[in-house]
């Protein structure tokens, strides 16, 4: 497969600076490998502050001009850009696989999600309406402008290699700013494939910038520029801290999708196979390593013995392997520190008498694949209920009434993503706008769409993605008093 997308054009190994493939100045590389093999795929240029001052440079000369383009015309460019992505498809879908693990028919889909953001963003590029407000003196009117902040930088995560790229720049670029990308080192090839079909699609060079290679330095100097005038992260709620104390030297915008720890909650009045389906989807999608995964599914006591059968037998028929294979649908984890972490949670929830109804460890596969896993008699206090597992590992706690299964639901500094599976109106209600989260699926798994604003309260982000709300993040408001004469 490799092989066949390198000589299809469709394999990039230099960073992308002002609509140049561009070599790190000190020649240095790294190398990008699949999960699910070890196998090198290609070795990336590996560059740090100098680059990343290049980038912002390239992308202040391009934010004059297109800045200035209408909106009609910005509007066209991501039409293009989103016709591109979804003509190949296929070709980013298996070079997602090969970088990041996921099964084929998974990241291609996830090329979709990716790509919708800039469909909808393309759309939206024309609807950025100002205000006019009724003045305080007879002479004097008010308007309010809204304006695109600059310069954005834009740090990325592993586990959605395109749509986490596309949920910011395709906003970005609709409002008129530039962007900086910096990708995750361990998928950066999805983003450099992406960036290519950009300027196919006409966006002018220096408008999509794509680093990677030493975070942290890349990471200083977009927060040091003061012409980067936002900076857009998902990822680790640790880097995202940073990020945003980092930020406070030049005074920069920020918005934040930070780690979750979504509660699944499943009533006595849940419909049992509605509730299997949601739970499965949430818990295992990219071998659950997303932000919104399920983290906890609390059960109810009357359901509980039944679901935890039902569940655990719709796991064990799950097949895992590489994600190219014929009807795998659990891939990798991305590398051995994730497999380490998840290993140590299950440890510990053993330790404090959690049970493990099936999987638990290292898959035969070795590498980096785990056994899908069901563990019972979890208990709020342990490790894996209060970290994100990030893992195929489904932990299920019991609670008797709906106060404590709030309770228990919001005892976390996380507020991401949750999940209720009840038949009750009423308890739909009342349960949702009693999670202190920012997202809540009701009797459903799959939340995430771009027509929908997405993001965290507490400790799991700051801002808005997608939507009409996804706008506002890339635009001042600027407002005008013009005397009337
Ligand atoms: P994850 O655990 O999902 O990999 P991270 O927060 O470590 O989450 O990584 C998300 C993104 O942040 C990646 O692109 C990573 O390279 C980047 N990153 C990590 N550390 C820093 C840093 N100090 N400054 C800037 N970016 C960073």
């Amino acid at each position: 497969v490799a092989a066949r997308l390198n000589s299809a054009g469709f394999i990039r190994s230099q960073g992308f600076i002002g609509g140049k493939w561009t070599d790190a100045y000190d020649g240095k590389t790294i190398e990008v490998t699949n999960p699910a093999t070890g196998e090198v795929i290609t070795n990336v240029s590996c560059m740090g502050g100098r680059e990343t001052y290049d980038a912002i440079a390239s992308a202040q000369d391009a934010f004059v001009s297109w800045s200035k383009q209408t909106a009609a015309e910005r509007s066209k460019c991501l039409r293009r850009w989103y016709d591109l992505i979804m003509a190949h498809k296929d070709e980013l879908g298996q070079l997602m696989t090969l970088e990041q693990g996921k099964p084929l028919k998974e990241a291609i889909g996830e090329v979709s999600y990716g790509a919708s953001f800039i469909e909808f963003y393309a759309e939206e590029a024309k609807r950025v309406y100002g205000d006019v407000i009724p003045a305080t003196l007879p002479d004097r009117r008010l308007f309010v402008l809204k304006q695109p902040v600059g310069v954005v930088g834009a740090i990325t995560p592993w586990n959605f290699p395109l749509a986490m790229i596309t949920r910011k720049v395709a906003p970005a670029l609709a409002c008129g700013c530039t962007v900086v990308i910096k990708p995750s080192e361990l998928t950066p090839l999805t983003a450099l494939a992406a960036a290519e079909l950009a300027i196919q699609a006409g966006i002018p060079p220096g408008a999509v910038n794509v680093v990677m290679g030493n975070a942290s330095d890349i990471g200083e100097a977009l927060l040091a520029s003061p012409q980067v005038r936002k900076i857009t992260f998902t990822g680790s709620t640790a880097v995202g801290k940073k990020l945003m104390a980092g930020a406070a030297s030049t005074v920069k915008k920020v918005s934040l999708e930070l780690g979750g720890n979504a509660p699944c909650i499943i009533f006595d009045d849940a419909d049992l196979d509605v509730a299997l389906k949601g739970a499965m989807a949430t818990k295992f999608r990219n071998s659950g390593q997303t932000c919104v995964c399920a983290n906890r599914i609390l059960v109810q006591e009357g359901i509980y013995d039944k679901f935890a059968n039902a569940f655990s037998n719709a796991v064990s028929s799950m097949k895992v392997g590489d994600g190219f294979g014929e009807g795998v649908v659990q891939g990798p984890l991305i590398n051995d520190a994730a497999v380490h972490k998840v290993e140590s949670l299950v440890q510990d929830a053993i330790s404090k008498g959690a049970k493990v109804l099936i999987g638990g460890k290292k898959h035969s596969l070795g590498m980096t694949f785990f056994e899908p896993t069901v563990i019972t008699d979890v208990k709020s206090e342990m490790q894996i209920s209060r970290e994100e597992v990030f893992g195929p590992v489904a932990p299920l706690l019991k609670f008797k009434t709906e106060e404590e299964a709030i309770r228990m639901a919001n005892d976390t500094n996380a507020g991401l993503a949750a999940y209720i599976f009840t038949t009750s109106i009423k308890r739909s209600w009342r349960v949702s706008e009693a999670l202190e989260y920012g997202l809540v699926g009701v009797n459903e798994g799959l939340i995430s769409t771009e027509v929908a604003p997405f993001g965290g309260v507490k400790q799991s982000g700051l801002g808005r993605e997608g939507s009409k709300y996804g706008m506002d993040e890339y635009l001042e408001l600027c407002k005008e008093k013009r005397n009337k004469a």
